[in-house]
């Protein structure tokens, strides 16, 4: 196992200018084998911190002073630094840049869509922040042309997933309209309706609906950025029983399909109404009916990948291309009289020429597309010489019938 001797600069702080200073300088062996959690361990009893309360973040410049940072935050980014350490023999090159920072308190680094901005950076376009999947993985804003520039004192986390279970005072919210996704799905958890007063582009503040309640969240923007920080949140309701309302309604498949559009992104994912409907009343303990879920369901997918009878539209246009990307082929439509589809039949122009060489048997089989509209997808084989299958002409028709069956013959 080789070990190579690596400059530590810890304790210090990043400027303007991407210049590590005011640091305290140490040096530590690296194992060229060593993992990422075993050098966390390795700085942490180095440097004496309380990894209870405190967390190190490790991080290194490829071009000393206004190089790029690159932060250490997993066993392949550590892999590649050591990659270079040894390729550079000199060990007052690639020094690792160690911040120690407070533990994020009251906030869940493990689920998505969190940004975290680091101490002394200074991010002027939040949306450049890499996206953490992990805790403690934290990646460094590397923007630094300051045009509304807000600086940052400690590690604050910014919410930017509509679906943030967790409320509290100081949370600071990318965009008012998550902090209004979260709140709406706050109220529908806690069985409440709210009632929004002083709603601009500066200000939001909620209440109960019932008069007599003391339930309160009052966020605003954070100096000139369009982030909102909850100012004031009193989530204690004093209502009185009879105002309490608890509202079935209020669930609508609209808020249900924002709620569970993120798990439909990968086409892959089966995600069936009966696993909404479940997931729905433990994680919100809202009882929906299964009616109202596949309607959610429908409308998710939908606003993904838009309306079925819409794609029928462009067949036209995708027909005229086909055509004219492969000139002699027999590509034909029917329609009905109100300019519906009906049928279509597609040979390519290497389908005919391939024919010639083929055996006589032709293979016509009919299959059923699933969705919305269950027409039957027909596909015309044949096979060449060596008994492989050769296409020869596929068509869609609205049900295998004889009017459907004498128009593709
Ligand atoms: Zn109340």
């Amino acid at each position: 196992m080789v070990s190579i001797p690596v400059l530590v600069k810890h304790s210090g702080r990043w400027t303007y200018e991407k210049n590590f200073e005011e640091y305290v300088t140490d040096a530590i062996l690296l194992s060229t084998s060593t993992t990422f959690v075993e050098l966390h361990d390795v700085l942490a009893s180095h440097l004496s911190v309380d990894l209870t309360i405190k967390r190190i973040l490790v991080e290194y410049q490829i071009t000393p002073n206004a190089g790029q940072i690159i932060g250490i935050h997993n066993d392949m980014s550590l892999k590649v630094f050591i990659l270079q350490k040894k390729l550079i023999q000199d060990m007052n090159c690639l020094p690792l840049y160690v911040s120690i920072l407070d533990k994020v308190v009251g906030s869940n680094l493990a689920s998505s869509s969190i940004y975290v901005a680091v101490r002394g950076i200074n991010c002027n376009n939040l949306e450049t922040v890499i996206n953490t999947t992990n805790e403690g993985a934290l990646v460094v804003c590397e923007n630094t042309e300051a045009l509304d520039v807000f600086e940052m004192d400690s590690v604050e986390v910014i919410i930017s997933d509509p679906h943030h279970k967790h409320v509290e005072e100081d949370q600071v919210y990318l965009r008012k309209r998550i902090l209004k996704s979260v709140m709406k799905v706050y109220s529908i958890r806690e069985k409440f309706q709210m009632r929004s007063k002083r709603s601009n582009k500066k200000m939001y503040t909620l209440f109960c609906k019932s008069r007599n309640c003391e339930f309160l969240m009052r966020a605003s923007g954070k100096g000139e950025t369009k982030m909102f920080r909850i100012r004031e949140f009193r989530p204690q309701h004093t209502c009185p029983l009879n105002d309490k309302i608890y509202p079935k309604m209020h669930a609508t498949s609209m808020l249900i399909a924002g709620m569970v559009k993120q798990k439909f992104k990968n086409h892959k994912r089966k995600y069936s109404t009966t696993e909404i409907k479940n997931d729905m009343k433990k994680d919100f303990g809202m009882d929906l009916t299964y009616i109202l879920c596949w309607r959610a369901k429908e409308r998710a997918l939908e606003e993904l990948r838009g309306k079925p009878s819409t794609f029928y539209g462009k067949l036209p246009s995708y027909l005229y291309v086909l055509n004219t990307t492969y000139p002699e082929s027999h590509i034909r439509m029917k329609k009905t009289d109100d300019n519906a589809f009906l049928y279509v039949f597609i040979v390519l122009h290497a389908f005919i020429k391939g024919f010639d060489h083929c055996r006589p048997v032709v293979v016509v089989d009919a299959s059923h597309l699933r969705g919305m509209y269950t027409e039957a997808f027909v596909t015309v084989c044949i096979t060449d010489g060596a008994g492989h299958i050769f296409p020869l002409a596929y068509d869609v028709l609205d049900s295998e019938n004889d009017a459907s069956w004498t128009w593709f013959f």
